[in-house]
């Protein structure tokens, strides 16, 4: 990719900064499948402690990681209940079904969240021919929504709900750490409603590869058996890991930056008149953009942004989306803004 891009496609694209190249460089190293890498050690250590958990677990991808928890969680014909947008549904290219054959109830949700109610309307009652509700997932924040965030309410409502009916609750918290910043409320709050969490190390935390999971210790060392089933066992990814440590030690707080640009973004952009956006769902630094009015395909707008230097990405359906990051800074964001205006003005 050409460096004279101003890239909003994902939060995704970060590279490592010099900074972070230097702790992989020197990164102490071991055999993580012998549970012999320091560094991973240290960064499963510090993951546990930010998300309250007793034990954490480095994984390669934010999807093996909920794709493991979903499999500790649950059994073949298991039904887990998630959002109608929820990535593990979506964009985990059916892992539930291929690698934990269970099958997915999905309920619809505001904003990406749903509570008690919704869940009675999609719960099992105890019938022998009927599939056992199992499971739970949340995700916080959520990103077809628009990276909105999960109002702790109503995860303390299904929380408590799900405890009383002994199925288990899972958080795709990829994003958790935008959510943290936005409200204040600490990682492990959020994660203290939840069986299991997945974190992800390499969106707007910057770190090139990797996410963690946490939970009991019981359930730790029964994903580490999975994770290796699916070809997550790593030998010296202390390498890796060493950026995941450093984006925890160093990104977390900065998140409010791109929330920032973000929601400079968005009322820039809600000028268009081609344009819908729900500014209520630009909650952290997702904006998603419905360009119907426009009458052109968003394939045609990305294309004729791209021209100019400018990228996005399709949001959900017929929508484009726009992300913030640690690598735009808000000059860029305020050159995207103007662009994109006087590019999509005349539509
Ligand atoms: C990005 C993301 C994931 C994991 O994605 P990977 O590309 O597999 O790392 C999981 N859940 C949500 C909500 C995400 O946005």
């Amino acid at each position: 990719m050409a460096e004279q891009f101003i890239d909003l496609r994902s939060d995704t694209v970060t590279k490592p900064s010099p900074p972070m190249r230097e702790a992989m460089a020197k990164a102490v190293v071991g055999d993580d499948v012998f549970g012999e890498d320091p560094t991973v050690n240290r960064l499963q250590e510090y993951a546990a402690g930010l998300l309250g958990k007793e034990a954490a677990l480095y994984v390669p991808s934010g999807t093996m990681g909920n794709q493991t928890c979903i499999k500790v969680h649950t059994q073949p014909g298991d039904e887990v209940i998630c959002e109608n947008g929820a990535h593990v549904f979506n964009y985990e290219t059916g892992g539930i079904a291929f690698l934990s054959g269970a099958q997915v109830h999905p309920v619809q949700g505001k904003r990406g969240a749903f509570g008690v109610a919704e869940i009675e309307r999609a719960l099992r009652p105890d019938l022998y021919y009927m599939p056992k509700t199992r499971l739970i997932c949340m995700e916080n924040t959520h990103n077809r929504a628009g990276g909105t965030i999960y109002p702790l309410d109503l995860i303390r409502e299904v929380s408590a709900f799900a405890r009383t009916r002994n199925i288990r609750l899972h958080l795709d918290g990829a994003r958790l750490w935008n959510a943290s910043v936005a409200t204040g409320i600490a990682p492990k709050e959020y994660a203290s409603y939840f069986d299991s969490v997945s974190v992800c190390l390499s969106k707007g935390l910057g770190a090139p590869v990797g996410s963690v999971i946490a939970g009991s210790a019981a359930f730790i060392a029964e994903a580490r058996h999975f994770r290796k089933i699916f070809g997550g066992g790593m030998r010296q990814a202390g390498i890796l890991a060493a950026a995941g440590l450093y984006a925890l030690e160093h990104n977390i707080g900065r998140l409010s930056e791109d929330h920032e640009k973000a929601a400079f973004l968005a009322r820039e952009l809600a000028q268009v008149k081609a344009f819908d956006i729900d500014m209520g769902s630009v909650q952290t630094n997702i904006i998603i953009i419905g360009a119907e009015k426009s009458g052109k395909k968003p394939e045609e707008i990305l294309a004729a942004l791209r021209a100019k230097g400018v990228l996005l990405t399709m949001g959900n359906y017929m929508g484009l989306r726009a992300v913030t990051h640690l690598d735009v800074t808000m000059g860029e964001v305020k050159r995207a803004a103007q662009i994109i205006r006087e590019t999509c003005g005349r539509l």
